[in-house]
């Protein structure tokens, strides 16, 4: 994600990263999923400091043995797999090169759906047809999904990343970052050392331990890592059919509905009000039909399922109905930003058609400080915002909204500056 291509996929990786706070809960309760370590990593960098590379960190090092001998590494796979480990002083150069600027969504949209990656994303969809169908087939996950995932995460594998994933994870572990977390997936790290799929010299990742073609930390390759092209080894970062499996097997796992589509677009009708809990509130598709909702170009609802509305830039912006399998995507990372992203570059790929409403591009977002001032001033009023972070998620989407109806406003749950100057205002 964001490795040796700073400018390119750590842009936009880094961009999406606005409202992934929630990431650090998931993954503080162990369901980390692929490539949710880089966004951890740029959440929680304040504070974040290596301790000087001296002897502690071979004591460090060798406190790991015992919980590593207890769960079945031998001494032969440890020694190899920290030989010449050092912490790496680089991690701290990457630290200072965050910022904390917000992108909107659709500068991240227009980036995620470049040209150049629809049509590589096309050809990698004509090259690899009779096994994603077999892929669909055995997991009954939808093959653009996982097409637009694997582009995203490292552009259809160009860029998987080259750090030695042990260093990166010692490292991080060493400092105690994030508690346990990264000493968890540097023992699950040496399980897959263990199981003999990968040599330590090919167990490579990203600055966070993201690892292969669809970025995924040891303990995801752990549960839901398959071999797909028969060779009898679980191979994410050179086979493309294992490392797509994989990914298709971790969405299966998330909950996926074969044969469901993720959402689509809708337009709204004039005057429609959004109201409380709308991005959570799953109803059916004839209740939404009987609001008024209607699909580009008179394209039929399904005639059975549920969906939420999701409205991320408000009602000024383009309008979907997403159904569990846009939940499901948020679980390989937690930000809506990256979910549409992934769903509408799979529609790219599938050659459906392009969204027929427009992004409020004139818009100015919030940057953090003023986000963050938004939440504690709607806090400070009484509305339930979550984690005061800066970054406008589920939340604080719905806390804005029950703002603006409580205060006569049209609810769609979008910081706007006037906004925030009129919370200032003390309205
Ligand atoms: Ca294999």
């Amino acid at each position: 994600m964001f490795d040796e291509t700073p400018d390119l996929a750590a842009g936009e990786a880094m961009a999406v990263a606005s409202d992934r706070l929630p990431t650090l809960l998931r993954l503080a309760r162990g369901l980390c999923a692929a490539g949710v370590l880089a966004w951890l990593f740029v959440a929680g960098l304040a504070g974040f400091a290596v301790a000087s590379p001296d002897t502690s960190f071979s004591s460090f090092v060798e406190s790991l043995w015992p919980p590593a001998q207890a769960r079945g590494i031998t001494r032969a796979t440890f020694d190899a797999a920290f030989k010449g480990v050092t912490p790496d002083p680089a991690l701290i150069g990457i630290v200072d090169r965050q910022t904390e600027f917000v992108k909107p969504i659709w500068e991240n949209l227009a980036s995620a759906l470049s040209v150049q990656r629809v049509s590589q994303g096309k050809a990698k969809a004509a090259q690899w047809a009779d096994m994603l169908a077999r892929m669909e087939k055995v997991f009954g996950v939808d093959r653009y999904a996982v097409l637009a995932i694997w582009g995203m995460e490292t552009g259809y594998g160009a860029f998987i990343g080259k750090q030695n994933v042990i260093r990166v994870l010692a490292t991080l572990a060493y400092a105690k970052y994030q508690g346990d977390f990264a000493k968890e997936e540097l023992l699950d790290a040496l399980d897959i050392l263990q199981a003999g799929d990968v040599t330590p010299a090919q167990l490579r990742g990203s600055w966070a331990g993201a690892m292969g073609q669809t970025q995924f930390l040891p303990s995801s390759f752990k549960a839901f890592a398959v071999d797909f092209d028969g060779d009898g080894r679980r191979d994410i970062w050179t086979s493309v059919p294992d490392a797509l499996a994989s990914t298709a097997n971790f969405l299966k796992n998330q909950g996926w509905s074969g044969g469901q589509p993720w959402g689509f677009e809708v337009v709204l009708p004039k005057g429609f009000e959004a109201t409380h809990g709308e991005e959570s509130k799953f109803a059916p598709y004839a209740e939404w039909k009987g609001r008024g909702v209607t699909r580009p170009g008179g394209a039929e609802m399904p005639g059975s399922g549920e969906a939420t509305l999701l409205i991320p830039a408000g009602l000024r912006g383009p309008a979907f109905l997403v159904t569990h399998n846009f939940k499901v995507i948020k679980t390989y990372n937690n930000s809506t930003s990256y979910a549409l992203s992934v769903a509408l570059l799979g529609d790219r790929i599938a050659g459906r058609p392009a969204l027929v409403g427009t992004w409020p591009v004139k818009e100015r977002v919030l940057d953090v400080a003023e986000a963050k001032e938004l939440q504690t001033r709607l806090k400070d009023m009484g509305y339930d915002v979550g984690i005061i972070d800066g970054k406008i998620g589920e939340q604080a989407r719905d806390a804005i909204l029950t703002y603006q109806a409580k205060s006569g406003l049209v609810p769609d749950g979008f910081p706007t500056l006037a906004l925030l100057q009129r919370v200032r205002a003390g309205h």
